[in-house]
């Protein structure tokens, strides 16, 4: 299974990675982003391209 760490130290919440990944495996909680469905991710690495923060790191375990 894929691994999905948002450091919440950079994450300022603004929504960016929810609406953009393609298999909703982000929540919003407290204004910070959480990978509350890893399983469902396909390391497409969109989240991590996009986030404007750099606060998304997705690691492939295969
Ligand atoms: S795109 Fe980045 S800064 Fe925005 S909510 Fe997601 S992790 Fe946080
Ligand atoms: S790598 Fe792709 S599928 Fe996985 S959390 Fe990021 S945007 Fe979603």
């Amino acid at each position: 299974m894929p691994k999905v760490i948002v450091d919440e130290d950079l994450c300022t919440g603004c929504g960016i990675c929810i609406d953009e990944c393609p298999s909703e495996v982000f929540d919003l909680e407290d204004d910070i982003a959480r990978p509350v469905r890893v399983d469902d991710c396909t390391v497409c690495r969109l989240c991590e391209m996009d986030c404007p923060s750099e606060a998304i790191v997705v690691e492939d375990d295969e």
